[in-house]
């Protein structure tokens, strides 16, 4: 029988040889597969593409300090994605590694984004960054279920694969990125889910910002969020 650890360096072969971490839509249900059974292994190594320490840029909690944990990695593969660089780079770091990198700044807040971070099992960052004491936002497109505990879950609707339930369930915020007038049109399903609705117009555009402006003006339910960062040219 195979010990943990072993099991492990199987799962990992599997998402590397199968994946090359580029989780392609052609194989959603192999993707389930390996995040499942990763998750059930507690993987304790995941692929990271960077960490570093910033203000949230975005949505509720815009202005808040937080370390970025950005994963390698994404499922989807959308015209305005502004973080593709994270799509392959990255480095596979042990979650101890990460927690003594993100123990080099004083936030109480750690942002696990990506790509998409759920291609990843995430239970033993979540569960180790908590026994830390901090608090954890994780940014997700929302089409694939872990049952990681967070304190502020941000699902962002993509129009080329919709979020599944089990996540819009889970979800503190939904974040819907604008980019066309086409985006406005799926943001009336989303309300029933989320305690915050942000709309966010694509890489802060003049035209996209004037659509989000004019839906909040007559949508009140919804907030604008802007991306701070890249008004104060930040990270
Ligand atoms: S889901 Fe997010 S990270 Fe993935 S391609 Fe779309 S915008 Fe980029």
């Amino acid at each position: 029988m195979k010990s943990v650890k072993e099991k492990q360096a199987t799962a990992f072969d599997i998402m590397k040889e199968e994946f090359g971490y580029k989780a392609k839509l052609a194989a959603p249900r192999l993707v389930k597969v390996v995040v499942w059974e990763s998750a059930n292994l507690g993987a304790a190594f995941l692929k990271v593409n960077e960490i570093f320490y910033s203000v949230q840029g975005e949505g509720k909690n815009s202005g808040i300090p937080m370390v970025f944990v950005r994963l390698a990695g994404c499922n989807l593969r959308c015209d305005f994605c502004d973080t593709k660089y994270a799509f392959e780079a990255g480095k596979e770091m042990m979650v101890g590694e990460i927690l003594s990198e993100r123990g080099k700044y004083p936030s109480k807040w750690v942002c696990i984004t990506g790509g998409e971070p759920f291609i990843q099992p995430l239970d033993e960052l979540a569960r180790q960054l908590k026994a830390d004491g901090s608090l954890i936002q994780i940014e997700t497109n929302g089409t694939i279920f872990q049952p990681v505990t967070c304190d502020w879950l941000v699902v962002s609707p993509k129009k080329e694969r919709r979020p599944v339930e089990s996540m819009l369930e889970r979800a503190n915020e939904i974040k819907i990125v604008v980019n066309l007038k086409e985006a406005l049109d799926f943001t009336e399903e989303y309300e029933a889910w989320g305690t915050c609705h942000s709309i966010q117009p694509e890489n802060n555009h003049e035209e996209a910002t004037k659509l989000c402006l004019d839906f909040v003006a007559e949508h009140p339910q919804w907030r604008l969020s802007m991306q701070l960062h890249k008004l104060i040219n930040i990270r």
